[in-house]
This record gives C-alpha cells, structure tokens and sequence, in this order.
C-alpha cells in the first residue's frame, strides 16, 4: 500500500523535531504536524525561558555582592515588560531556527491538531477554521509532551502554572509556590531574585523528593537564606479572590495568606487527550504515560512514542537522545540501546544543583558498600561580596569497585560544572581517577578532584 508519508511524526518538541529531522535525513519521507509552537515545551514554556528569566533574577544578588568589590551602591529597578517581552522576541527567532532546521532536513511541517483515525490514518484540523485534511502514514509517531496538572481545591481556577509566567501582564509584588519539585524550587527562585515576596508551600516534610538527602537539606538552609520563605508540611485549602485583585489564600494548618499570585507546579500530565488513541490498540500505563517497548513501539505495531507522553525521564535531553535512537533504529536498522542510568541533571534554583548518578540513598538501597566524601565551603567570591550563600560538593563512591557512583553539588553554576563529571562517571572513573586528576585553581570545582576524607562510611549499615 502506498502511504502519503513514511512518517508521521504528531509533536514539534523537542523528541518531535529531532527524530522528524533525522529520519529525513536518513531518506524517510517524513511531516511533523505542531498545533501550537514549535520547539514544543522546551523552546516556548519550558527550559530556554525559565533559564532567560533565571539570568534575569540573578542581577539583584549581583548589584548587592558588586559593593564588596569597590562598587558604588545602586539602586537598580527591574521592570517586568522588558524582560517578558524580549524573552518573546527570543522565543520567536527560535520558532523561525526550527521551522528552518525542519524544511532544511525536507520534513513536511504541518500547522495544525493531529487526531488519529485509525493504524496508518491521521486527521489534521487547522486550528484557525476547523477545515479536516487526512493523511496516511506507513508510521506514526507520538511526540506530543506534556501539560501542567492543575490543582482540585475551591478557587484553583486563580492559580497560574508555567504555562502562563511568561506571559503575564503584571508581575507579582507577592507570590506562593505550590509544589516541591524542580518547578517549583526554580520559579522560587526566580520570583525572589525578581524581589517579589516568595514563600513555597510544599505538601511534605521535605521538597525535592528522590534527590540525596544532604542535597535537599543543604538547599532548603540555601533558599531560605536567600531570602525565600519555606513551608513545609504544609498545603493550599482553597483561594478567594479579593474585590482589589489579591488572593486570599486558606491553607490546611489554618493560616491565611494575601498575596498577588499564586504559582502552582504539581507536576505534568501526558498530553493524550483527544489524541484518538481510542482508535488503536495503544496500551497506556497507571500513570497516563503511553506504553512503549525498548524500541519505543506501542501495542499498536505501526505507532511509536517518546518523550514526556512516554515519561522514563522528563527531561529535553533524554527526548532528544529517545527521538535520534528511533529515527536511527527505523531507518538505518540500528538497535535502541539508550542507557537511562547516570543521566546528569541540574535544577536551576538559585544556587544550582548539579547531580548525577547514585544518592547517598539509592546507593545504601542498591546495597552497595559506600564511602562518602563531602565538603561545605564559602566560595571565594562570597568572601568579599557579603553573600551568606555555601557551596556543598560530595562524592559517592562504591568502596568495592572503587568507582565514584554519584556526584552532587549545590553551588553556583552547579548545572555546567556537574556535565563533565557525567561524562567522567559514565566513563566508569575510579576514586583514584579523580585524586589522579590536577585541579584548576582557583574554582569551586577543584574540590572535586580533592577531597580526600571519608565522610561516612557504609550507609547501608548504618540505616
Ligand atoms: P514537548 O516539548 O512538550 O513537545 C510536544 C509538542 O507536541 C508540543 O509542542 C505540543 O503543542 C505538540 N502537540 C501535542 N499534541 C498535539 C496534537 N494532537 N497535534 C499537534 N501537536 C500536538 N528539561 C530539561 O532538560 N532542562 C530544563 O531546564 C527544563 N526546564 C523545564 C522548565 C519547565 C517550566 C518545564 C514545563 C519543563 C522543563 N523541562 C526541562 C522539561 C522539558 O521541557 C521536556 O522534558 C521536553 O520538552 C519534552 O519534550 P517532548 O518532545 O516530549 O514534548
Ligand atoms: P515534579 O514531578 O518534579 O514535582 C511535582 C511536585 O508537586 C512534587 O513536589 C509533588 O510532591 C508535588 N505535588 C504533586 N501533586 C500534588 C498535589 N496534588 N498537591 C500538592 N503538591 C503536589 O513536577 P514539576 O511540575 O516540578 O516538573 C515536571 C517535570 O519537568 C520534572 O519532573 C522534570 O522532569 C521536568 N523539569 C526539568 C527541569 C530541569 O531539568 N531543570 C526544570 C523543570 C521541569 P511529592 O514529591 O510529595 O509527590
């Protein structure tokens, strides 16, 4: 049977576009259909603006630390319009770098929303007039992300998500967070960097669950030595707006709050709905995430998926490697054999996590004999610049094997620093390999390479 496309690819993201792209350029005749933006969550709603808005944030902490250095005293004012809108026009050259990329590669980008009709049929509604056009397709492919979950109290319907900070008219003089993930932890951040009143509200005894626990203890001392204001055990009951605008805010320990906005980040649901999945075989797991094979194959033969509406690791990177293995394994027979251990990631609250492999925890779970190395320090910068901020590093090392199984760092510029030593861990390199290594000095990385005290011993026993 002959097919209008031999791929066809529902999601311009970022799993979307790479294996779109890929598999074009390996001979497939491929179109991409994207009903909102291209470059998906990541380029629009995700990464790229909440790290334009992190920069932005920074400059506070920076015209205050400036005086230890012999600047002047300034009184800087920050005005939300200018960053907001510049970050749009960014987002938008972006849109045009992805289109390019896509035609380039000879994809086929459609403007519109997919639905499946059945195995090898898609139908694809231009948004703008309802008009139907149908396609077929020898395959599809399911890249279509995720979208925030929304919260069920009374009055959730005044609570803003990612999806709605970066377009915002008026920025908030007043802000909770609701949530203890890596949202959350980030937007805090970025709201009290933008000197608005911050305070996280976080259901549990302790945000930032499935991170090592020093990790998660040093950043909560850090946040709220910032200037954030922690509330742990602690929930959203209902919200009523106000004649002049403001949210007054119940929460379960019966406190009242007044504030401009309230930013919830409870997580993201896989975006299927209206998907027409009805209309295959397509299994989907408890979590509402499609079930795929090891080579991201539905129970429908001819329909893939990947990325977030597949959910193994949320993150850009692990969509980007995901989509590269597909278009790889359907157009040039390579096998699928993605590693999802020791995948470096960084939450970009203010200062960093950087963190790879195993937690202190995970380790003790995996039953392996540890040793701990860790080190808390003042970075050299804050000696002169009066930031009460520290610097946390730790390595843990499997005492039988000798290799270093985890490394984290809370710490300036934690995301950029911790890529190398993924690559060093992924490498397998030893305890001895990092003492073998020459520091650069002076940086806060160097105390990687030499820390040379056990700090603990093996954790499991001790548990
Ligand atoms: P997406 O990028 O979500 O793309 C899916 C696309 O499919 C969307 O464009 C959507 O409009 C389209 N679509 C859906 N249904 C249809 C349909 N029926 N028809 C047509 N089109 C459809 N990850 C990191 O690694 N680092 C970070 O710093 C980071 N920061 C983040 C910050 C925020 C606020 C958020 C929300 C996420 C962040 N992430 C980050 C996660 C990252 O954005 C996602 O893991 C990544 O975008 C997933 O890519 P994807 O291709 O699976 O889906
Ligand atoms: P996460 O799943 O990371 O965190 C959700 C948080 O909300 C958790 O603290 C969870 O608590 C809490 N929560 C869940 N349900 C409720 C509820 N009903 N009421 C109150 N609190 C609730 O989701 P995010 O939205 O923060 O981010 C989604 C994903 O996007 C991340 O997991 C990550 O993969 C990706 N991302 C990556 C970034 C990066 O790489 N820097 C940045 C931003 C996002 P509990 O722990 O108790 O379940």
């Amino acid at each position: 049977m002959k097919y209008d496309y031999d791929l066809f690819v529902i999601g311009a993201g970022s799993g979307g576009v790479r294996a779109s792209r890929i598999a074009s350029q390996l001979g497939a005749k491929v179109a991409v259909a994207e009903d909102l933006y291209l470059g998906g969550t990541c380029v629009n709603v995700g990464c790229v603006p909440k790290k334009l808005f992190v920069y932005a944030s920074e400059f506070s902490q920076a015209y205050r630390a400036a005086q230890g250095f012999g600047w002047s005293e300034v009184k800087p004012t920050f005005d939300w319009a200018t960053l907001r809108d510049n970050k749009t026009h960014e987002i938008e050259r972006l849109n045009g770098v992805y289109d390019n990329i896509l035609t380039k590669a000879g994809v086929e980008v459609l403007h519109g929303r997919a639905t499946i009709v059945d195995a090898h049929t898609i139908n694809l509604t231009d948004t703008r007039d309802n008009s139907v056009k149908q396609f077929s397709a020898e395959r599809i492919l399911l890249a279509t992300g995720g979208w925030p979950r929304k919260p069920g109290f009374p009055g959730a319907e005044h609570v803003m998500t990612s999806n709605d900070v970066f377009f915002l008219d008026n920025f908030p003089k007043r802000v909770l967070v609701q949530g203890g993930g890596y949202i959350a932890v980030e937007f805090a951040g970025i709201f009290n960097g933008l000197e608005c009143d911050t305070e996280l509200l976080y259901r549990g005894p302790l945000f930032l669950r499935g991170f090592d626990q020093q990790v998660r203890d040093f950043v909560a001392q850090e946040l709220t030595s910032s200037g954030v204001t922690l509330s742990f055990n602690t929930d959203i009951e209902k919200i009523d707006k106000q004649e002049d605008g403001s949210l007054k805010v119940t929460l379960n320990t019966g406190e009242i709050r007044e504030v401009d906005a309230v930013f919830s980040a409870i997580g993201r649901s896989p975006k299927v709905q209206g998907l027409g999945l009805e209309n295959t075989q397509v299994a989907m797991k408890k979590s509402g995430h499609i079930e795929v094979n090891d080579n991201f194959q539905t129970a429908e033969p001819s329909i893939y998926a990947l990325g977030d509406v597949v959910g193994r690791k949320e993150l850009t990177p692990v969509a980007l490697a995901e989509g590269m293995a597909l278009a790889n394994h359907l157009y040039s027979g390579k096998d699928i054999a993605l590693d999802y251990n020791n995948i470096a990631t960084a939450v970009f609250c203010q200062p960093n996590i950087g963190t790879v492999g195993y937690s202190e925890e995970e380790a003790a779970q995996a039953g392996l004999n540890c040793e701990i190395y860790s080190s808390e320090f003042k970075a050299m910068k804050n000696t002169l610049s009066g930031d009460p901020g520290r610097t946390l590093m730790k390595l843990v090392v499997d005492a039988d094997s000798k290799k270093v199984v985890g490394a984290h760092m809370v710490g300036p510029d934690a995301g950029e620093i911790i890529q190398g030593f993924a690559v060093a861990i992924k490498a397998g390199a030893t305890k001895e390999d990092f003492d073998n290594t020459v520091g650069v000095h002076p940086t806060a990385a160097e105390e990687f390479v030499t820390m040379r005290q056990v700090a603990r011993v093996n954790p499991a026993d001790d548990a």
